[in-house]
Formats: structure tokens, sequence, C-alpha cells
């Protein structure tokens, strides 16, 4: 399966996540993109068919459980 995942260079050193769903950004200052993506983990991030910051995250959680 191809995962798409919104993590690009931010220019200088490290790397970005965007929110798909609203415009919360993560700035990872790690040299790989794998290291930042599991930085944005560590930090709440739900990174993979989708990319959710915490909040986006919790609220998807919230409603799948409900
Ligand atoms: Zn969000």
């Amino acid at each position: 399966m191809t995962v798409h995942i919104l993590v690009r260079s931010s220019g200088k050193r490290g790397w970005m996540l965007r929110c798909d769903l609203c415009e919360h950004r993560f700035d990872a200052a790690v040299a790989g993109r794998r290291e930042a993506v599991a930085f944005a983990r560590t930090n709440g991030w739900i990174v993979g068919e989708a990319t959710w910051c915490p909040m986006c995250a919790a609220t998807h959680t919230i409603r799948r459980t409900a």
C-alpha cells in the first residue's frame, strides 16, 4: 500500500508536516523524513493515510468510539 505523507523539507534543516483537516503545522528539526514522522507521532500526530494534528486526531477518535 502506498502511503502518501504530507511531509516535506521545510527549506532549512528539518521537515514540516501539515494537518489535512486544519492549518496546523509541525516542524521537526531532524535529518530524515522517517524521523520526522516518528517525532510527530510522539507529539500526538497521526501520520499515515492521513496527516492529522493532535486536536483533529482527538476529534476523530471521539467520533470513532462514540
Ligand atoms: Zn488539525
